[in-house]
């Protein structure tokens, strides 16, 4: 079994995002601007904000992506070249694209640029894979509904200097490598732009044609009927998998998520990915890390099962939320062992809490007392955003502090 390390790729849906995952141990981080990016709900990033992140994140030896994998219309292609000018003193290490025009367009722009083919092209196949690395991609972010087999196949297939990259962790969903029509068709707004409205995670009724007023539930659990749902990735525990089918770059999904999301995955892919490398057994504390962050039902994805044996729907309804995030601590007082900290949720004197380090799983700690910005003590942190300290003996900037 290879013993390389492969690239650790961590969703950055705004530039606090960006600056947690490069924290908590991305090896690169993938972004948007307000368009083209297949994110339009994320608050993604301006020209500046991009040119800050990619600064940042260089600064810490992380490169930077950016996303431009939508399927734009005419229209929406002559809007690119100005997009391309209003980022041309910062130009990201990559460039994700689906489209054959992005990327002459990007091409254009940029003549160097390396080129990333997302995993909306829906590659599977080594033919594929050759045709666009022909044709000047480095990397090809495989289509989701690949198994490891087929994977390994294809990369057996293919010259080392093309790199595979694949979704290892967050939300999957039920149409072809993100290509569906159903939420242009329910809502106006366009996935294939960015703007999918997840009409596929829905509650549906039954109507016979003779009975309009008559609503049928049809029952899959007593809370309703989500057949076309499917279940999130986590790949966590099958590393050695993964590297074996010969993936150089592991990406979690999740843009839209919270920044404590973006911390608590990428800090437990990267503690798996140090053990793996200096020989250690998998720690299954790192499965309960990401049990604690918003998602939906976790599974293997098309991994092991291929799309003809398992759907990959959810076996139960709904989203299971994370631990509250109450707050990032911004410094720390070895001498009073107080921890400034700005607040994400309210916090309550007397809690029981965890201490989250990058490199480290979750620590329990307890919330005996709280102080205002001016070191009144208080019964709780109230206010967004607002600024507090607590008594946590070894905490660091940037640690984050999360319900239990
Ligand atoms: S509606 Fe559902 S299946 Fe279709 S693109 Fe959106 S998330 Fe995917």
């Amino acid at each position: 079994m290879p013993m390389t390390t492969p690239e650790l790729l961590s969703p950055a849906g705004n530039l606090e995002k960006l600056k947690f995952a490069v924290a908590y141990g991305a090896d690169a981080v993938y972004c948007s601007l307000k368009d083209f990016g297949m994110r339009a709900s994320s608050d993604n990033f301006t020209p500046e904000e991009l040119s800050d992140g990619i600064a940042f994140a260089r600064g810490k030896g992380v490169k930077v992506y950016l996303t431009l994998n939508i399927m734009p219309s005419e229209a929406m292609i002559q809007e690119l070249p100005a997009v391309l000018d209003s980022i041309k003193d910062s130009i990201p290490d990559a460039f994700i694209i689906s489209d054959p025009g992005v990327m002459e367009t990007v091409l254009r722009a940029f003549p160097d640029a390396v080129i990333h083919l997302s995993t909306q092209a829906s590659v599977v196949n080594a033919e594929g894979c050759r045709f666009w690395h022909k044709n000047g991609v480095k990397r090809i972010v495989l289509a989701r509904e690949l198994t490891l087999k087929d994977i390994k196949n294809i990369r057996q297939n293919l010259p080392d200097d093309l790199e595979l990259e694949a979704f290892v962790h967050g939300a999957m969903c039920i149409s072809y490598s993100g290509r569906c029509l159903l939420s242009h068709y329910f809502t106006g707004r366009n996935a294939n732009e960015g703007r999918c409205a997840q009409p596929c995670r829905w509650k549906y009724y039954v109507k016979e044609e003779k009975r309009p007023d008559d609503v049928i539930t049809a029952e899959e659990f007593s809370e309703g009927t989500y057949i076309f749902s499917s279940r999130d990735t986590c790949m966590l525990g099958h590393l050695d998998d993964l590297l074996d089918a010969g993936i150089d770059s592991l990406k979690i999904e999740g843009r839209i998520k919270s920044a404590y999301y973006t911390a608590c995955v990428t800090n437990a892919y990267r503690m798996a990915l140090n053990d793996r490398l200096a020989g250690k057994p998998f720690d299954g504390a790192y499965i309960e890390e990401v049990e604690g962050v918003s998602h939906r039902e976790y599974h293997t994805g098309f991994y092991y099962d291929n799309t003809g044996e398992n759907a990959n729907t959810v076996t139960m309804p709904g989203y299971i939320c994370e631990k509250p995030f109450y707050c990032s601590v911004m410094s720390y007082d070895e001498v009073t062992q107080l921890a400034q900290c700005r607040q994400r949720n309210k916090m309550v004197k007397g809690s029981a809490a965890q201490l989250l380090t990058p490199g480290k799983t979750g620590k329990d700690i307890f919330i005996d007392k709280i102080f205002d910005a001016d070191m009144n003590e208080i019964e709780s942190a109230p206010h967004p955003k607002m600024v507090f300290y607590i008594k946590v003996p070894g905490a660091k900037a940037g640690d984050i502090i999360r319900g239990k």
